[in-house]
Parts: C-alpha cells; structure tokens; sequence
C-alpha cells in the first residue's frame, strides 16, 4: 500500500500526460511556454482571484509574498507552531521574526485567540512591529479565516494565507487561497495538487502585489524588458513541463479526485467511530481536500511500536509533525524560540497520519482501520 499513490494516478492519466508533456518537448519551450499562462488563468479562475503568478515551489511563494510587502529586520509575522518548517523559514530568511502561535486541537490550525493574545505580547514588548499573519491550511483544511481577518484588520496586519497543504479546500463556499491579501501553495508532489518535481504559485486580486511579484520571480525584471532589472529578485519560474503536467491534473482534480478523496475520508470515520481514536474534524462551511488524515492516538499509546506493527502488514504511516516549530534547532536562543505551545506540543506527541489520496480503495481502508484498531488493542 503506498501513503499516496502517484503511480495509480500516473496510471490513469497516462494518456493525457504522456501527450502534454510530449507537446512541450516538441515545442521546446521550456520555459514561460503557452501552458504556463493557461495554467495561471485556470488556477486564477478556480480558485476565484485576480492574479495568478505561478513559481518554483511554495517556500519561494511564500517569499515572494514577503518581498512584495517589504517584510524584513525589526518585522514580526505571526505563524502557526505546528507546521512545516517553511511557513516560519521564510520570514526568518527575510530578517523578520517569526512569533509562533498555539493552534486549536481539532483542527491543527492558529487558534485566534492565542494568536490575538500574541499580537498583544509583541506590542507590549515593542522590539518588533507586527507586520503579517501567515496562517496555514494544515492538512487540507481552511483555517479560521473569518476571526483571522477580523483581528488582522484590527490590528492593521497583511494576511498571508500559506495553502500549500489546503488546494481545493472551502470555507463557506469560498476555495483556498482565496482567502490571503496574498495566498501560496505548493505543487510538490505529494501536496494535494501536484507535480513532478517542484512548483507553486501566488495568488491575489491586487495588481500592484501581483506586478511585483511577477517581477520579483525573474530576477526583479521590469514588466516591459527582462534585461531591464529594476529591483532584487530571484529566478523561480514553474517550467512548462511543470505547468503541462498540472493542466491535466487539475482537470482529474476537478472532475473527480476531491470527490474520491473525500469519500475515503468519510469512510475512514465510520471505520474509526468506535476506536477511541480523536478523528479529523471538518467543522460546518469548512470542505477540506485532505492534505493528510491525521488521527491522535490514545493517551499513552506508543506511536512508535504502532507505526511498526503497521509496517509488518505493509501499511505505510507517517507523523506530521515531530516538533514543535519554536522548538527546532534553527530557532534555539532567538525570540522565535520563546513561545508557549502546549496543543501543539501535546498533538507533537500523538499524531499520526494514515495512507491518504483518491485512489485508495474502500478494502485498503478497512484494512488500515483494521491494523490500527488492532494495534491499539
Ligand atoms: C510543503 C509546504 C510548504 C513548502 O512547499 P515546497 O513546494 O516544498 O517549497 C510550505 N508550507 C507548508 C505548510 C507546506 O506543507
């Protein structure tokens, strides 16, 4: 059984991929080639913003988001505590500060009550000028964008909406990455909307942000002469085999792919409802496009010894995430480091995340439920 199953996807699409990407090789326009201006106006239009710019991948969308707005030295950004790494890098590769928030026990996300809380501490103290919020979509799952806009307006801070986990994800009827001043996802692989290799994109329906970032993204051009550099950029570009793959994605992800994996979703519920397991929880107006399927395991259980009996019947498990964001290594001594997170050190301690994509079949789940139950017992 594989965690997510590319080659089954691969397997399906075959047809369809193998002539996209054929049609760029005999193009020979690898880079900026006509798929990569039809992929930003179908990924503009689904998720319903202005702007698309796609990129390298998600850790330089979420830079290029920083750059635009000038967050740097002396800048605070507000980010979850349980995350990916990256969400807190990049503004610390900015010379910002990442100040990390406790988020809610059942739905990983920033708890905006911590988060308001935080905002206050970072004032009192004055060493840092909040600037931006970057709330993540852990898992596939919208965070609480309406309490988080409010206290972003409150305090006059930018919203940056990291997606690369949530692409495909609803909150009341409104899609994911939507919903920043400016939002970010990933295409790596293994994220709900992948490609193979690396990718991302921006999105926003400003048009002087998006300009910039557009700029930003190959090497500060200006808009007209890309030998014309009016400021310091990067080159990340998604390439147009990238962009031809993602096309045909994008399509399967519409038509059926969010359907399937939220019907494994459900399925995996009712095979867990009597095992004292805390499952996922989607609140109501909330549609998440399960990133991963994260349960915690009892108090007291061992994770270690359960991931192995897993693996003894060929079922695959992972845990996302180990540590605690203020507590990794990169953050020891600054202010980073100095943060009180005790939901997510707790949910450090017990999560664990099953097999999970749309071409899992109802058997695998009852098999994984099964294993499970069992090594519980
Ligand atoms: C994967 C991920 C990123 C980074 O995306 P890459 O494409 O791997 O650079 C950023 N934030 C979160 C929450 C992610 O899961």
């Amino acid at each position: 059984m594989q965690f997510r199953d590319l080659k089954q996807q691969y397997a399906v699409l075959k047809d369809d991929i193998d002539k996209a990407v054929a049609g760029v090789l005999s193009s020979a326009q690898f880079i900026s080639g006509g798929p990569v201006r039809e992929l930003e106006a179908q990924l503009a239009e689904y998720v319903g913003v202005k702007h698309c710019i796609t990129c390298a991948n998600g850790t330089d969308a979420i830079t290029l988001a920083l750059k635009a707005w000038g967050i740097g030295s002396g800048d605070a950004v507000f980010v979850p505590d349980f995350t990916f790494f990256s969400t807190g890098e990049c503004p610390a590769a900015e010379g910002a500060v990442p100040v990390f928030v406790d988020v809610d026990e059942r739905s990983f996300n920033i708890d905006p009550d911590r988060l308001e809380e935080a905002i206050i501490k970072v004032k009192n103290d004055g060493r840092y000028t909040p600037r931006a919020v970057a709330a993540v979509d852990l898992f596939g799952l919208p965070a609480e964008y309406d309490r988080i806009k409010e206290i972003c307006q409150k305090y006059g801070l930018l919203l940056l909406e990291d997606g690369a986990q949530g692409f495909g994800g609803e909150l009341n009827g409104k899609r994911a990455c939507s919903f920043g001043d400016i939002s970010t996802t990933s295409f790596f692989p293994a994220k709900p909307l992948g490609c193979y290799g690396d990718g991302g994109a921006v999105f926003t329906n400003n048009d002087e942000w998006a300009a910039i970032i557009r700029s930003l993204a190959v090497h500060g051009k200006n808009a007209e002469n890309k030998y014309d550099n009016i400021r310091i950029g990067m080159n990340s570009r998604l390439d147009t085999l990238q962009a031809a793959v993602l096309q045909v994605k994008l399509r399967a992800f519409r038509e059926y792919e969010l359907a399937d994996v939220s019907k494994a979703a459900e399925l995996y519920n009712e095979a867990f409802s009597d095992s004292g397991l805390v499952l996922p929880l989607v609140n109501a107006g909330y549609m998440s496009s399960w990133a991963q399927y994260t349960v915690q395991l009892p108090e007291g259980a061992d994770r270690s010894a359960v991931q192995a009996k897993l693996k003894e019947q060929g079922i695959p498990s992972m845990v996302y995430y180990m540590k605690p964001m203020h507590v990794q290594g990169a953050f020891a001594g600054t202010y980073s480091a100095d943060a009180d997170c005790p939901v997510t050190e707790m949910l450090c301690g017990k999560v664990l995340s099953l097999p999970m994509h749309p071409y899992l079949s109802k058997n695998d789940i009852y098999t994984v439920a099964e294993a499970l139950k069992e090594a519980l017992r």
